[in-house]
């Protein structure tokens, strides 16, 4: 486990960090609290440079024999808007209170950096040990909806499952959505869910009809199981490919390169190719994953055109027409277009043999 050379006896690791430490996983990050307020207790430190502090959150970030540390006070949360942000309530409150506002009880734990200590007021280590996910309150999701996905998340990293009662409170919460919620906040959770490329993920939300969150809508598990041609041909947007099947994702906030994707793919699904010049054209000109998402729909003509032909290229250029004494004009692109038709019956073909394409071409037009 990364450690930090920082001690206290009011200073703890807490969430994620202290349950990849438990799990025998590594951390992404270390997230530190301290019992009281975080800001004075830095101000007393006499090695601690202060680089940053965010006053009404309580946080700070210092550098400590070499090391960038952040470290947050205790605070206390509540929603008054449900399904948006919370509110800070109190910082410098208790451990307990800090640790009640967390969503899992493998997520609410700490750990003492002076002696190792674990601190486990919700039996945390029970559901370690059990692979449980366990909501700390009943009115969890109702507060907070991307904790449904939080949990998806969680179960699909570390193979854990919704302990009975929280599995009951979520369909609650499904049947019975509050659609005034933070799409913000629920596309985060949406990205880092299907960033993993989980096929069992996508059937989870499926099934238990999560996708219900974004907006009421119908869908079906497609048939194409996408994780392998995601991993073999990493396009950028992993999450997307998945969402983006969804009927209506409209309440997400889509950036300009993101809504792209999904309208390219709605153009695509509803064509019909005629050859293989039409798949080129059309395949070649969309974003990655706006072609994998068209596998669900029509998988051998994304199969030929990942695997035969998206890498087929014509030699010639402009240039070598010119050497042929032609003129710059949109005749241009007709031959480079007829060449690249005969390319993809023969991709063998070599340049001389293009150039002699062209000669004949020039005949006729
Ligand atoms: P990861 O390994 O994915 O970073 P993490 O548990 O560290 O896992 P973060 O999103 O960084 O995840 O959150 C840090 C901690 O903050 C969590 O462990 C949890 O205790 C708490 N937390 C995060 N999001 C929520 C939420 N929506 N509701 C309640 N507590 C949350």
């Amino acid at each position: 486990m990364n450690t930090v050379s920082l001690r206290d006896k009011n200073l703890f690791y807490i969430g994620g960090v202290v349950r990849d430490k438990l799990l025998g996983k590594d951390s992404f990050d270390i997230d530190l609290t301290y019992s009281g307020n975080a800001v004075e207790f830095v101000k007393n430190l006499p090695d601690a440079q202060i680089l940053q502090i965010n006053e009404p959150f309580g946080t700070v970030k210092i550098k400590f024999e070499g090391e960038e540390i952040d470290i947050a006070s205790t605070r206390s949360e509540t929603y008054p808007q449900k399904g948006h942000l919370p509110v800070v309530q109190n910082i410098g409150c208790s451990l307990k209170e800090d640790i009640l506002r967390r969503d899992f009880t493998i997520n609410a734990m700490a750990m003492s950096t002076l002696d190792g200590e674990i601190i486990d007021y919700v039996n945390g280590l029970e559901d370690i040990k059990n692979k449980k996910l366990r909501i700390l309150h009943s009115d969890s999701f109702i507060d907070d909806p991307t904790r449904i996905l939080r949990g998806l998340k969680f179960a699909v990293r570390f193979d854990f499952e919704l302990e009975e009662e929280t599995k009951k409170l979520q369909e609650d919460y499904l049947n019975n959505i509050n659609y005034d919620m933070s799409y913000k906040r629920l596309k985060k959770e949406l990205a880092e869910t299907f960033n993993l490329n989980s096929w069992r993920a996508f059937e989870i939300f499926t099934n238990e009809k999560m996708y219900t969150l974004l907006a009421p809508q119908e869908f079906e598990l497609p048939k194409i199981n996408l994780e392998p041609i995601i991993s073999k041909y990493n396009p950028e947007n992993i999450w997307l490919i998945y969402v983006g099947l969804l009927e209506d994702i409209s309440s997400l906030p889509l950036t300009k390169q993101e809504k792209n994707i999904v309208e390219s793919y709605n153009y695509l699904k509803n064509k019909h190719f005629e050859d293989d010049f039409s798949i080129f054209s059309e395949l070649n000109n969309a974003p990655l994953e706006a072609v994998i998402m068209l596998a669900t729909k029509d998988y051998d003509t994304v199969k030929k055109y990942l695997t035969k032909l998206k890498d087929i290229k014509i030699s010639i250029t402009g240039k070598d027409l010119i050497t042929l004494g032609l003129t710059p004009s949109p005749k241009f692109q007709e031959i480079f277009d007829y060449v690249l038709k005969e390319k993809l019956k023969n991709p063998e073909l070599t340049k001389a043999q293009e150039l002699e394409l062209v000669k004949n071409k020039i005949k006729v037009i």
